[in-house]
């Protein structure tokens, strides 16, 4: 049986796919991932943290794991029918596509895809228990929560500078932590971090362990100079030193950029393969947001609908009541 459109991901991206997919009957089929020690995360990357204060229509916030239990059973009230396993394989090489979960085979018209990225971590064992405890990789989203509080950040690019920066609005004092002697973020930004007397440079340095049970305490941090070990006293920790999107199913079939993101033709979902769409952090290494990711995924869904309607043809479909 061919369907009208498989999602592959069921983050704010796929899920918002879904519901507006679901809402114009094409019956999707949503693969949404498993639950693995290699970091795959049903629900993407909110499940991974406690509070979500920027959603709109929270105005008392919203736990990320409940924001994306609530949009699973929208998308699932509206017909998506949910898969919970992983999408092992793919063939875009014709139509009907054919999606891979082990051994069995779906076909469908138009592809969603809604991966995501993860966060790049630092491996220790400690981080599984701390993250959204006072350990986060998103500063945007978590750094009004530690305000008053003495801060590290983890990394030497754009990345961790900007998040730095940032954090200096509510935090005490933001100590930025570098394996090495110098930067790899662009001189600007560089400036910009030494010039602000909020934060102060850890070098050569690397995190060896998180202190704290229920709640991050500290640091221990090694020097890789002089081999000397510290205890760095932190409410809260950010980690950024990188992001990798989650697109290995798609290497040499789908468009990607140097660092592995899918790209999609400006103003839409499409990528270089007709019928196939990417939305939320899979194809956006700039805003990274819940909201910003269910945003493209209704663009993702729209797109479709469209396609499907219309064929190669560019043309709208302003009939359909979403
Ligand atoms: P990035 O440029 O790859 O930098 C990662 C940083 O983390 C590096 O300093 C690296 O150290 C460090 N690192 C990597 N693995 C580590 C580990 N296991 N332990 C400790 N440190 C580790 O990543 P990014 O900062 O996320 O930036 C990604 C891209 O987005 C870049 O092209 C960047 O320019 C761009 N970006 C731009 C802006 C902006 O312009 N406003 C903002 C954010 C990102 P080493 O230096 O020793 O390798």
């Amino acid at each position: 049986m061919s369907r009208n459109v498989i999602i592959v991901g069921s983050g704010p991206a796929g899920l918002t796919a879904a519901v507006y997919a679901a809402r114009a009957e094409l019956a999707p089929l949503m693969i949404e991932g498993e639950l693995s020690s290699t970091g795959d995360q049903p629900g993407g990357q909110l499940m991974l943290t406690t509070d979500v204060e920027n959603f709109p229509g929270f105005p008392d916030g919203v736990m990320g794991p409940e924001l994306m239990m609530r949009m699973r059973q929208q998308a699932e009230r509206f017909g998506t029918e949910l898969l919970t396993e992983k999408a092992t394989k793919i063939d875009l090489s014709s139509r009907p596509f054919r999606v891979w979960v082990r051994d069995d085979v779906y076909e469908a018209k138009a592809l969603i895809v809604s991966t995501g990225a993860r966060s790049i971590m630092l491996g220790l064992e400690a981080e599984r228990r701390l993250l959204g405890h006072g350990l986060s990789t998103c500063a945007t989203c978590d750094g009004f929560f530690f305000r008053g509080q003495q801060i590290a950040v983890v990394g030497g690019g754009d990345s961790a500078m900007e998040e730095a920066i940032f954090l200096t609005r509510f935090a005490e004092k933001v100590t930025v932590i570098h394996r090495r002697d110098s930067l790899r973020a662009s001189k600007i930004m560089q400036e910009r971090a030494f010039a602000n007397p909020k934060i102060e440079f850890v070098w050569d340095t690397v995190v060896e362990d998180l202190v704290g049970t229920d709640r991050l305490e500290g640091a221990v941090l090694k020097n890789l100079k002089t081999g000397e070990t510290s205890t760095l006293a932190v409410t809260g920790m950010f980690v950024a030193i990188g992001h990798r999107p989650n697109t290995d199913l798609f290497t040499g079939v789908l468009d990607m950029d140097e660092n592995g993101y899918l790209i999609t033709a400006a103003g839409s979902t499409a990528t270089n393969v007709d019928g196939v769409f990417a939305c939320g952090d899979v194809q956006d290494h700039e805003y990274r947001q819940a909201i910003t990711a269910a945003g493209s995924g209704c663009m993702a869904a729209i797109d479709a609908e469209r396609w499907l309607a219309h064929g190669d043809e560019t043309e709208t479909n302003t009939s359909t009541n979403w």
